[in-house]
């Protein structure tokens, strides 16, 4: 099948490469010039495991297109994608403007029936906004060419996109015309042979269910940092009742974590215009503002547990003093730093006057674009550099590489002994037994 699709980051280019792997002929589009050059020359601008060979491959194979060309994307696809960001407008309503400016495009040059998918992440009601703009815009053309609009959220995680990709657990497909359905199930065949994963409904229903999904995982995100606030006041240990309440069948394992705050380019954002959306249909979502509150608070913790170390010593606190700090990401497996917990903490250890040395193995170069040049950062190359001169380590964001360090090195390297595990990484006793001080979230000296 021939595919269009509009934007080149994390959804778009991974949703394209993987429709090319498994046959269609895809073409993406970008109004980010630089991007798309260097995608046709096999430069992938994001790290996600597995994508850049899929990519490469894919483009040497004539079936993965990339340009700046509108008209002739547009003039390509019988499925043509909207998947451009949508990012939060400053009342965190969910901003509109470029996946109804990609409609307009649509609109301009559309030639032939398509069927529009929407799988940006958007508020219930933005099909009917796409449809009425691609539907003005062709009229202002004196054109009448038949099209349908087509929810189809996106649930791929970043870190694991490219197996979420090909490996989906579910496929949303909104529609109200049955063709449209047909269309889509004809596209994602190849991802559907085991069982069948798609879910079809309609369009208000499949907007909802993107934002739902999203909601109920930062839901459970910030219940369990809120458990483990609750662990560090009355002397429990957070790690002990996770298990204790993971063997439950009902509540089960995943995200039951606690650790320095949800960030990403999707929950923060999709929680705000959730109850956003809510509130601007006369609903006060209480718990969605709660679950966001919570994970604001949090994302402040890490530094609360450094001041209260340092506060309680002899020397004079925070200020002139280094720290070692391992992972900026946002999560594990992905260079992407949008609302990263590291990005609070930072700025409030540079705030209180001290310095940082900085280590992620993927997010340097994003971290150098977000941070620019500073004296009090110093972003190096190794989980061992970062440890050269720092009085103390914070762990971040838990990269496997991370996971079992030598705490007796740990203790010849940090100046002041003392590590702040932002993830639950480690285990209290092994660090303290090794001379560190050790201080998690809702477990170590934090109790
Ligand atoms: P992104 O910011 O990484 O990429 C968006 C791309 O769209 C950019 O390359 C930008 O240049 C391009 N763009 C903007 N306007 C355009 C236009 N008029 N024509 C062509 N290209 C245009 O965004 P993303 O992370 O891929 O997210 C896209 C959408 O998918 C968002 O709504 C997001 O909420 C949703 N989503 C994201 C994820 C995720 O993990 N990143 C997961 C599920 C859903």
């Amino acid at each position: 099948m021939r595919v269009t699709i509009f934007g080149t980051g994390y959804v778009g280019l991974v949703t394209g490469t993987c429709l090319a792997e498994v046959g269609h002929d895809v073409v993406c589009v970008d109004i980010d010039a630089a991007k798309v050059d260097g995608l046709a020359r096999g430069v992938v601008p994001i790290y996600e495991p597995g994508l850049a060979p899929m990519v490469k491959a894919n483009h040497a194979a004539g079936r993965l297109h990339f340009t700046t060309d509108a008209a002739r994307a547009v003039a390509h696809g019988d499925v043509v994608f909207i998947a451009v960001g949508t990012p939060p407008d400053d009342d965190g309503s969910a901003d509109l403007q470029y996946v109804l400016a990609v409609a307009r495009t649509i609109g301009q040059h559309l030639a032939r029936p398509v069927v529009v998918v929407d799988k940006s992440t958007v508020p219930v009601g933005t099909a009917d906004k796409v449809r009425t703009t691609i539907a003005t815009t062709l009229a202002e053309r004196g054109a009448d060419i038949a099209f349908d609009v087509v929810s189809n959220p996106e649930f791929l995680k970043e870190g694991a996109a490219v197996e979420d990709c090909m490996r989906p657990d579910r496929i949303v497909i909104g529609a109200d015309n049955p063709a449209a359905v047909e269309k889509l199930r004809r596209l994602y065949a190849p991802f559907n042979r085991n069982h069948d994963r798609i879910v079809a409904m309609d369009v208000r229903s499949a907007e909802l269910t993107k934002y739902a999904a999203n909601a109920m995982l930062a839901t459970k995100i910030s219940f369990m940092n809120e458990i483990a606030n609750i662990a560090e006041k009355v002397g429990a240990d957070i790690e002990m009742v996770r298990h204790g309440i993971g063997s439950d069948p009902r509540i089960g394992w995943h995200f039951i974590y606690p650790g320095a705050g949800y960030g990403g380019s999707c929950f923060p954002k999709d929680v705000q215009a959730l109850a956003k959306t809510a509130q601007q249909h006369d609903y006060e979502a209480r718990l969605l503002n709660a679950v966001e509150a919570v994970n604001d608070a949090q994302k402040g913790h890490l530094f609360e547990l450094v001041q209260r170390h340092y506060d309680a010593g002899e020397d004079e606190g925070v200020r002139g003093r280094t720290f070692a700090v391992w992972g900026l990401a946002f999560k594990p497996d992905t260079d992407d730093m949008r609302e990263a917990s590291s990005r609070r903490l930072l700025q409030q250890l540079w705030d209180a006057g001290a310095r940082v040395r900085a280590y992620d193995p993927e997010a340097r170069h994003e971290a150098a674009r977000v941070f620019g040049e500073r004296p009090d950062l110093v972003l190096c190359d190794s989980a061992g550099a970062a440890l050269e001169g720092a009085d103390a380590l914070i762990v971040v964001t838990e990269w496997k590489q991370f996971r079992s360090p030598d705490f007796a090195a740990l203790h010849a390297a940090l100046g002041d002994a003392v590590v702040f595990d932002g993830r639950n990484l480690y285990d209290p006793a092994e660090v303290e037994a090794a001379g560190l001080a050790y201080y998690g979230i809702g477990r170590g000296r934090s109790i």
